[in-house]
């Protein structure tokens, strides 16, 4: 007969760690909300999960942009080891997606016999997970967090699997409101970012620039003759070239570049941490690739050219970002005068 007197205590521990769980969960719960920026909301995700589960690897697929429905590993991951030669994507109507939005709850690799022929499944055995955790917003799925191997090789009890799902709650919300806030930030054309967003994120990078003492480049680039472009082709093929002038910028710049959509045909690029030789040669590379790219629209394959126009940060002359913005205008008008589609800086 178990003694009355012992079951105190070990409920009292129980309860606990209950409210140190509920604790954590409330800081969890702050810190998601606090961040609109996908990098950082994938890390505190990932970390705040392995750390609490003492995991060796976990990733997130997500989908890669507004205009995406298939789920790709987000490439924040932790410990996985990859084969880059591989897309790891989930294909959104396939069996094993659906499985994961049927029910919000912690899934092992063995409940998916009936889908395991699928690519989306094969591409989800390559991290071999020991569990997979839907993100859930507004009974939507949003995200599919996968936990690979842990430290100790426990299998997860019920109490942990109840308290990945909460963490997953929380970060179905964010992710949510992270992708609203791209949406509301985004060009729909050509999936850069908006003017507003430009100029908030020059101030960031310019007092960033000017905290680290670090470089800091500015390109604009005016598509030439657009107007004529316009009136001798139509607008569908105006619009068109538009999208693929965005889609060299976009192959053509790092992770940490912005690009952006100034106005109509004019773009513009903020490059932390490089100074104007290293701008020189994106920028060289992206009017040459505009210029060799071409669109095709009913059975006619057009082209375009673009002048662009650099600055590099002064920290000791320039008052604000305003001053960049007005060189790299400068440089662009000097482009435009001296023939177009070339490259010039002040
Ligand atoms: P320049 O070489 O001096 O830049 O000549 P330009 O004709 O490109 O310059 P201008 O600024 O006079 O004309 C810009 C044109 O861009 C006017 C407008 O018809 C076109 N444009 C602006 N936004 C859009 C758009 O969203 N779609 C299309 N198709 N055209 C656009
Ligand atoms: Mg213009
Ligand atoms: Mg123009």
């Amino acid at each position: 007969m178990p003694d009355p007197e012992m079951k105190f205590p070990v409920e009292l521990e129980q309860y606990e760690r209950k409210i140190y769980d509920l604790k954590q969960i409330i800081e969890i719960s702050k810190g998601l909300s606090s961040t609109l920026d996908y990098n950082t909301l994938i890390d505190s995700i990932l970390l705040t999960c392995m750390g609490h589960m003492q995991l060796l690897k976990a990733g997130i697929f997500l989908r890669k942009g507004i205009s995406f429905d298939n789920f790709t590993l987000h490439r924040n991951y932790k410990g996985f080891e990859i084969d880059h030669s591989v897309e790891y994507e989930l294909v959104a109507l396939s069996g094993t997606v659906r499985l994961i939005e049927s029910r919000f709850k912690c899934f092992t690799m063995d409940e998916f016999k009936n889908v395991q022929d699928e690519p989306s499944f094969k591409n989800l055995k390559r991290l071999n997970p020991s569990l997979i955790v839907p993100l859930v917003s507004k009974g939507e799925l949003n995200g599919i967090m996968v936990l690979g191997e842990r430290i100790n090789r426990r299998d997860f009890t019920e109490n942990e699997k109840e308290y990945l799902l909460q963490v997953a709650s929380l970060a179905g919300i964010a992710i949510h409101n992270a992708r609203l806030y791209e949406m509301a930030t985004t060009d729909m054309m050509t999936k850069l970012k908006i003017h507003h967003y430009f100029q908030t994120a020059l101030v960031e990078e310019f007092e960033r620039a000017r905290k680290y003492k670090r470089p800091l480049s500015l390109i604009m680039a005016d598509i030439d003759y657009f107007k004529n472009f316009n009136d001798i082709h139509g607008h569908r093929a105006g619009d068109s070239v538009l999208k693929n002038v965005a889609q060299v910028l976009i192959e053509n710049i790092r992770p940490m570049d912005i690009a952006a959509r100034y106005g109509g045909e004019e773009f513009t690029i903020i490059m932390p941490k490089t100074d104007i030789m290293e701008a020189l040669i994106a920028a060289e590379r992206i009017r040459e690739n505009v210029s060799h790219r071409k669109v095709k629209i009913d059975e006619r394959e057009l082209s375009v050219t673009v002048s662009i126009g650099i600055s590099q940060m002064d920290p000791e002359a320039d008052k604000n970002k305003n001053d960049l913005i007005e060189r790299a205008d400068r440089a662009l008008y000097i482009s435009k005068r001296n023939g177009r589609n070339r490259v010039s800086f002040l």
